[in-house]
């Protein structure tokens, strides 16, 4: 049997005019500013009239140690969503927006998959509604300024070697990692060392997705450290006075888009952090607002749960005052198997020990799930070439784990391949049973706090680090900062810090190699091993093959 490819699916999706979607949730026309017929931001009067209207459940789906493809995680979002609507309940969907640039490397997309998509898919991996663009160029701004700053006399007495300021954009261009700006003789300022990171990258791309509001955007602008004075004191955006115009930049960017799933049930994608020195996840403005609309709004957080619900639960939910009533965690048999040893090239055939060793991963997973305080549900995001034997070896690990696990083939039959997990979902978060608490207290010293993350979810031993960084973080505690959540960026593939240490490895250690301060972000980053905020393309990028056919379609980018 043959499968259509995503882009097949998605262009003979029957979609509704934009108004129709927002109707759903109860937006009127005039509170949608369309961009096209199938994308609409929602504007910020109307956000602010729902306020006072009652909260829906709020369920996360995260998932085990990845395969390097992606284990589904958007995938069974969009089609837990729609399930949920096909039993009907008022459902909505929050998922992040994708980087541009990446898609010129590598083929694939960020909108699920199968017949689980949020369309316009094209639109939404590459230009969308812009607000990628208004992020490169509000932080554009700042670096000008910052440079301007320099050139005009240095008034805040900038340390021009530490400078921490990057550049960005979406683009992924090595070449951009490492360099020097303003060679060229006098008029064109101070030769320093620079480099650039891609746009998802940028602190601006973070702070836009935990803003409360405009208010909220531009003071947290203003408190990002952009260089480092000759004494070590901070200087911030606001000593080169950008958050004002920044803010300006991008005021339509902190507007969550509407779209609609296959289904056409609505969905908000927007904001999209990276999932190792940000937090992953979709903005909170539009989780926020989602829950005002609907009943139950599902959602998505970044990599595997150690990280990525982790940072869900542990920042977006301190900072926004959110708590999941249900966490869905999605597990693929190939995944389990990748976990039980096996290699990528080999996940074809059925292998039933494989799956049953890498369960140790999953094992580990609900566990740490559940210290959270919340009810976790195992989701078999279901692949054709999954046999009922590898199926039912999952089911009857999770089973002995004390949780249940809930076959799910809306890849390949969309809201009618999950009612079942869609009913149960539902049922667990009308319960109440979610008792939600963060991981740790704000008062906890910072460095106890990556103590807590690493024993608590990575089952290390220790964490090393040098005095460097221990009265690095020590500095930052007398500076205020100590109340600040930690923010970890190590590899996905692994609870540890090797990527290669699959399954549910024990008497490691994580080594910290570096901490840096998000202060207008809210949040320390603390990078254990090596982390990559420029990506390049690859030997044979997709962009060599990426073209519009003779009606004018894209082909060669899923
Ligand atoms: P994640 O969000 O975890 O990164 P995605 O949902 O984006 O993963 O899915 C990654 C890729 O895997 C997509 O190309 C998607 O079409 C594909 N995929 C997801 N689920 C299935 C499935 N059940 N069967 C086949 N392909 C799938
Ligand atoms: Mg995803």
């Amino acid at each position: 049997m043959s499968y259509k490819s995503d882009i097949e699916i998605a262009r003979e999706a029957k979609k509704r005019p934009i108004q129709e979607i927002g109707d759903k949730i109860g937006i009127a026309s005039e509170h949608l500013l369309p961009y096209g017929h199938d994308k609409a931001k929602v504007s910020q009067s109307f956000i602010n009239s729902v306020q006072k209207n009652k909260n829906g459940k709020l369920i996360l789906v995260t998932a085990i140690n990845p395969t390097p493809a992606g284990e589904g995680k958007t995938t069974t979002t969009v089609g837990l969503g729609d399930g949920l609507n096909a039993i009907g309940k008022k459902a909505m969907v929050c998922i992040r927006e994708a980087s541009l640039g990446p898609n010129f490397g590598m083929k694939g997309g960020a909108a699920g998959g199968g017949y689980a998509q949020v369309v316009p898919m094209e639109d939404m991996n590459l230009h969308f509604t812009g607000d990628f663009h208004a992020i490169t160029s509000a932080h554009s701004l700042l670096s000008a300024m910052l440079d301007n700053h320099i050139y005009w006399g240095n008034e805040a007495d900038i340390d021009t070697r530490r400078v921490t300021w990057r550049r960005v954009v979406d683009m992924n261009d090595r070449s951009l990692r490492q360099i020097t700006s303003s060679l060229g003789g006098v008029s064109n300022g101070f030769a320093r060392e620079d480099g650039f990171d891609i746009t998802v990258a940028s602190e601006v791309m973070a702070i836009l997705c935990l803003s409360k509001d405009l208010k909220d955007l531009e003071e947290r602008l203003g408190s990002m450290i952009v260089a480092y004075r000759r004494d070590r004191s901070p200087v911030y955006a606001r000593d080169i006075k950008a958050e004002g115009a920044m803010t300006v930049l991008l005021k339509d960017a902190m507007q969550p888009n509407l779209v609609q799933t296959l289904e056409n049930n609505p969905a908000f994608v927007h904001g999209g952090p990276f999932a190792n020195i940000a937090h992953g996840c979709n903005s909170v403005i539009a989780t926020q607002t989602a829950l005002k609309l609907s009943d139950y709004v599902v959602t998505e957080a970044g990599f595997g749960a150690d990280l990525g619900a982790e940072k869900f639960m542990n920042i977006k939910c301190r900072k926004a005052g959110l708590a999941p009533d249900c966490v869905v965690l999605v597990a693929t048999v190939r995944a389990m198997k990748m976990n039980g040893g096996i290699a990528k090239a080999d996940l074809g055939g059925e292998n039933v020990d494989a799956v049953k060793k890498g369960c140790a991963n999953l094992g580990r997973h609900i566990g740490n799930l559940k210290s959270f305080g919340v009810p976790v549900v195992v989701a078999i995001n279901h692949f054709v070439t999954d046999t009922e034997a590898e199926v039912q070896a999952v089911k009857d690990y999770v089973k002995s784990q004390g949780s249940e696990a809930i076959v799910s083939q809306h890849w390949e039959f969309g809201s009618k391949g999950s009612a079942e997990l869609a009913k149960r979902v539902a049922e667990i978060a009308d319960s109440g049973a979610s008792q939600f608490a963060p991981l740790y207290p704000d008062d906890m010293p910072l460095f106890e706090k990556i103590e807590r993350i690493a024993k608590g979810i990575y089952r290390a031993d220790e964490v090393i680090a040098d005095k460097k960084i221990r009265d690095q973080l020590k500095l930052w505690e007398e500076q205020g900062y100590g109340n600040l959540p930690v923010c970890m960026a190590k590899t996905q593939y692994s609870f540890s810090t090797d990527p290669s240490l699959r399954g549910a490895p024990t008497g490691h250690s994580v080594p910290v190699r570096e901490v840096r301060l998000s202060a207008g972000a809210g949040f320390v980053v603390v990078v254990c091993g090596e982390i990559m905020t420029m990506p390049g393309l690859p030997r044979v990028p997709a962009a060599e093959t990426i073209r519009l056919n003779d009606a004018g379609e894209i082909e060669g980018l899923f």
